[in-house]
């Protein structure tokens, strides 16, 4: 069976939909985009993604009014025609500035955006790899500055992955001028020392994980220590336990860093505790 996807408000099969190339997320990734989880036919953290789409939106400038019940009803309607009420995995929404001549300059002319959405089965609450744990290397940080900014200008990411892939490993940290963590290819980057759980506070330099807000919410409701602040690569070689936040992944302990082996190569207690709480209260409060 060949998936249906929605394009511009049409559910069509996956070969039907087709683009401009002069579409400016095309020609110049000028577009946003979200992840959202889905399990038991509820999405997960889906009101702070609905928000992070509008902050990504306003700061490129891109005029779309988002309404909440609309976007619930097309991941919904995607979950349902595509057979996945009783499935998990992603559904992916972008939304790009439009057609326009190509032009570096964006043009005042109103043009309408293109929205696009599609889903991914996916295991992701009980990934016997995720609940093993992820083996990391390090590599510099050459992305953009606005981090904040969930664009898809994805390609060097998509290229450390790659690589990281190739060297044996399951992803990178990406590491800024001063010697500290940014954060994962595709996720936020925890580490844990004398018990407290260190990662980088919120600014332009990372992604503004919908993951890290509520896994930060559980680990304060369990009273656990919590610091936001850079972390350096030495300090997460030397760490207690070491973990990563991301939709697709929720939770998932890292293991080994640059060949340095954490926490005995296996999930620690902390991070244990967070990804099982964060997983049932994530489903609990889905919509
Ligand atoms: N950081 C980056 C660079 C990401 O691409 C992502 C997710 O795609 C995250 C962090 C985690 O964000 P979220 O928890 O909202 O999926």
């Amino acid at each position: 069976m060949s998936r249906k996807v929605f394009l511009n408000g049409n559910y069509v099969e996956e070969d039907k939909a087709k683009i401009s190339i002069f579409d400016r997320g095309v020609l110049f990734a000028d577009s946003v985009y979200e992840v959202t989880a889905f399990k038991d036919n509820k999405l997960l953290d889906f009101i702070a993604h609905l928000e992070r789409l509008r902050r990504s939106l306003k700061e490129i400038n891109i005029h779309y009014n988002i309404i909440d019940n609309e976007f619930i009803a097309i991941h919904k309607q995607l979950i349902k025609i595509n057979k996945l009420e009783n499935k998990e995995g992603l559904v992916y929404l972008q939304i790009s500035r439009g057609n326009a001549e190509r032009d570096f300059l964006i043009s005042k002319a109103k043009i309408k955006p293109n929205i696009f959405a599609f889903t991914q089965e996916k295991i992701i609450s009980n990934d016997p790899k995720l609940e093993k744990g992820l083996s990391i290397i390090s590599v510099e940080d050459l992305r953009w500055k606005r981090r904040d900014i969930k664009s898809t200008q994805l390609l060097y990411p998509s290229l450390v992955k790659t690589e990281a892939i190739k060297n044996g490993a399951d992803d990178a940290w990406m590491i800024d001028e001063q010697g500290n963590v940014t954060e994962g290819t595709s996720n936020n980057a925890y580490i844990i020392l004398n018990n407290t759980i260190i990662t980088r506070n919120l600014s332009n330099d990372i992604l503004h994980g919908t993951t890290r807000r509520a896994v930060l919410n559980v680990a304060s409701n369990l009273k656990l220590k919590v610091e936001e602040r850079p972390f350096s690569i030495e300090e997460a070689k030397n760490c207690q336990e070491a973990f990563i936040t991301s939709a697709s992944t929720l939770i998932a302990p890292v293991i080994k860093i640059d060949n340095v082996t954490i926490s005995n190569g296996s999930i620690g207690p902390i991070t244990k505790i967070l990804r099982e709480t964060y997983i049932k209260i994530s489903i609990k409060n889905g919509i």
